[in-house]
């Protein structure tokens, strides 16, 4: 049994017990900070853009 409520991160992927949920998604402390620092010229851009628009087109259908 987990104790600690894990949830999957959109962006990684991976399960984390730290974050911030986005609509009804989880994005993790790490790649939150990576986009906040991310920087609209940055080659990992459009992955934070791709990965955040799967979460908007959930919320609006
Ligand atoms: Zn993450």
């Amino acid at each position: 049994m987990e104790p600690i409520e894990r949830k999957t991160c959109i962006i990684c992927g991976e399960q984390k017990e730290e974050g911030i949920k986005v609509v009804t998604e989880f994005i993790c402390v790490s790649c939150e900070r990576e986009m906040v620092s991310t920087k609209v010229e940055d080659r990992k851009y459009p992955f934070f853009v791709q990965q955040l628009k799967q979460v908007w087109v959930r919320f609006h259908v």
